[in-house]
């Protein structure tokens, strides 16, 4: 049972001058806060952050981290506000109490090992100051030592999530008492039956081979002594997991134990190290293969050891360790074993030549851009170019820092992405553009009648989502074109008195496709949507001499053309730019004489852009680049033909599928949506819609729709229309 006053003793004996004060403060505090709440076990609930911070002044952390060892579960299991830690406490605590809490937040769910390591990542990740993981690591340590007392069910999860993510954190930290502890302390749990096996054959093991623990370290301590060695013996049996381990690994049963006892002996140089090692092999036939140099080649969490493995009397084979004290120190207890007191704070001493090591360790994954903005508040950002997200399921999605819902729904599936109207971030609606963070549980809301347009190109952050929006786009603006160069063609042919579909059906444009290297006809009709052949030019391939001499017959009276393009361009997008019949991505106004609703306008079809618009007085169009059978007439729409944008406003309960029912209900009715924005607040959320509408009749039929959906409590009209940045 761990007092108040052992915390003490063990703060005291490495920071003689720390400040008792606060952890008084903290200790008192944590009592009041917890009191009546009783573990599984049927302890107080005291007596785990109590063992949580002696297990954190085991590590030698300073008064801080202590202090929020003892404070680490208040936000979570009692009433206690950040504000509260705040005040009392200052701003430190506060936000390492917060953090431990949040990463506690997220269960971990078993997948596969690619899943395990990316979950690591999001939590160190997650985290700004390493002393959260620190705490952390110390609170699952007594956690797992008192794991008996759960239910099995969720022993057998925390056991899990102990040895996938938790042990390997450790590892990572260069922690390996700690590690050890936790992997042992999963097996028991995650394998009882072979943890019972393995636990009876060590002991029946030892129990014949008597004291040879004893006799080893005499022999290893005497040869030492002679050799003028000065070196600390220590034997003992290998930790259970990694014995366990590695007779799965080699496929060994049980009753072929062998190699199961394990010396370290410590030296005070690394001289030392190397003339031990020949000493024992002197004394015993090492295996081949088993000598590990880590000296030379340390680990990259910056182990070094010497291993060996030899084999004694009666065939009995023990590995040996040999390091230095600081070796061993690093080993045991990794980055804790750099902690420097200067000034009452926390950080490695930019003097300090282990300070290369606590850096090396943050690159492990990157770059870290200024070595001493780390040093100065120990704060850290391992991953400082990924955000780690999660599905509602407890999928974790790694993404560029910058990614929106967008690139989630587009990394869940190319047809969510595609349709992705809105999206639930940690249960609140959010804008599409809206910043993903470490830890967000991203729900995505899709609409059948939702596409992608060209601003969310500069909304999503992944290549991936980029690419699947260009190739959308650029597959819409082929089918555009595709229908655009049909018309043109028909439309020319209609003009020759040319009966086009019967030259299809005849197979009679083989020819011109493989003149133009085309394969399908539908390539044929792209170019000439692009404006890249001339629908006259293949037209007329099909026309007598006679014919072609008297040229083409007049121009359809405007209508024909545009009410059939019209169906291409269902919805226009632009409220300022209305040009009856074509819209959007193939038809623009020619910026040379950008004309103005109501003059009289002149289509002209341009190479690959599709149709520019311009002023019948153009000089250009006059001169320059006129060319007869690009023209195309056009001419402005009448707005009431036209879809307008309307805004509404909807007000909503907050909460699980509402907003599906709301674009569910607008889709429906076959209107669009051109934006989806969110405010949240209250269990409340007011949703702001811009709609595509015919006319009133359908505003009504939308507003009335929108009114009887369960959990809308308000639809408002606004009438400040925002315009689409065309
Ligand atoms: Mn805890």
């Amino acid at each position: 049972m761990i007092r108040f006053e052992d915390i003490l003793d063990r703060v005291e004996s490495y920071k003689p001058d720390f400040d008792e004060e606060l952890l008084q403060k903290a200790y008192i505090f944590s009592a009041r806060e917890h009191r009546g709440q009783t573990r599984s076990s049927g302890e107080p609930y005291l007596v785990h952050p109590l063992n949580v911070a002696y297990i954190l002044a085991g590590m030698r952390l300073d008064e801080t981290s202590i202090a929020v060892g003892l404070l680490h579960d208040v936000l979570e299991d009692t009433l206690t506000t950040k504000e509260t830690l705040q005040e009392l406490f200052g701003e430190a605590v506060a936000e390492l109490v917060d953090g431990v809490t949040k990463i506690s937040r997220y269960a971990y769910v078993s997948k596969e090992e690619q899943q395990a390591e990316t979950f690591r990542k999001m939590l160190l990740a997650m985290v700004s100051d390493l002393r959260v993981v620190l705490v952390k690591l110390a609170d699952r340590l007594h956690n797992m030592r008192t794991l008996q007392y759960l239910p099995e069910e969720k022993r057998l999860a925390v056991a899990k999530e102990t040895m996938e993510i938790y042990a390997p954190i450790a590892n990572r930290l260069g922690m390996g008492q700690i590690k050890h502890e936790l992997e042992d302390l999963s097996f028991r749990h995650l394998h009882a039956r072979d943890f019972e096996e393995l636990n009876k054959a060590v002991e029946e093991k030892m129990a014949v081979s008597g004291d040879v623990v004893d006799r080893i370290k005499v022999m290893l301590a005497q040869k030492l002594e002679e050799n003028d060695i000065e070196g600390d013996v220590h034997g003992r049996v290998k930790s259970m997991f990694s014995i366990w381990s590695k007779l799965r690994r080699q496929d060994i049963d049980i009753g072929q134990l062998y190699d199961y006892l394990a010396f370290r002996i410590i030296t005070p140089s690394v001289k030392d190290c190397y003339a031990a090692l020949g000493i024992i092999h002197q004394m015993w036939r090492p295996v081949p293969g088993r000598i590990k140099d880590y000296i030379a080649m340390p680990k990259p969490n910056f182990y070094q050891s010497l291993h060996t493995t030899v084999v004694a009397e009666k065939g009995q084979p023990f590995e040996v360790q040999i390091r230095t004290r600081e070796m061993d120190l690093i080993a045991e207890q990794g980055i804790a074993a750099h902690w420097k007191y200067k000034e009452g704070r926390v950080g490695a001493h930019p003097d300090d030549t282990n300070f290369l090591w606590l850096r090396q360790l943050v690159e492990w994954q990157h770059e870290i851009k200024d070595p001493r903005t780390f040093l100065n508040s120990l704060k850290i950002d391992l991953y400082p170019d990924e955000v780690y997200t999660f599905t509602p399921k407890g999928d974790v999605f790694a993404f560029p820092r910058g990614a929106t819902p967008l690139d989630f729904a587009f990394r869940i599936h190319t047809d969510v992405g595609s349709h992705c109207v809105g999206a639930r971030v940690n249960g609140k609606l959010v804008p599409l553009r809206t910043h993903l963070k470490n830890g967000d549980i991203v729900e995505i809301v899709t609409s059948p009648t939702q596409s992608p347009s060209r601003e969310w190109i500069n909304m999503v952050a992944t290549s991936r989502a980029k690419h699947k929006i260009r190739h959308w786009l650029n597959a819409e603006q082929k089918n555009r074109s595709i229908e655009l160069g049909r018309k043109l063609i028909e439309r020319e042919a209609k003009r020759y008195k040319v009966q086009w579909r019967k030259l299809i059906a005849e197979n009679a444009l083989d020819g011109v496709l493989t003149e133009h290297g085309l394969p399908r006809l539908d390539d044929l009709y792209a170019d000439v949507g692009y404006g890249k052949i001339s629908a006259r030019s293949i037209v007329e391939r099909f026309v007598t001499d006679e014919q072609k001499e008297k040229g083409p017959a007049p121009e359809q009276p405007a209508g024909v053309l545009q009410q059939a393009v019209r169906k291409i361009f269902p919805f226009s997008s632009s409220a300022t730019i209305k040009v009856k019949g074509y819209d959007d991505l193939l038809t623009y106004l020619a910026k040379c004489c950008n004309p103005l609703p109501g003059e009289p306008i002149i289509g002209y079809v341009t190479r690959g852009k599709g149709v520019a618009v311009h002023s019948a007085n153009c000089p250009n169009v006059k001169n320059l680049m006129f060319n007869p059978d690009r023209e195309i007439g056009v001419e402005w729409a009448e707005q009431r033909q036209t879809q307008f944008q309307v805004e509404l406003e909807v007000l909503i309960e907050d909460r699980q599928g509402i907003l599906g029912r709301v674009v569910s209900t607008i889709s429906n009715l076959k209107t669009n949506i051109r934006q989806m924005e969110a405010r949240t607040g209250d269990g409340k959320a007011t949703v702001e819609l811009v709609l595509e509408i015919a006319d009133l009749k359908h505003l009504e039929r939308v507003t009335r729709s929108l009114g009887s959906v369960e959990g809308v409590l308000r639809v408002d009209r606004k009438y400040n229309i925002r315009h689409a940045t065309a």
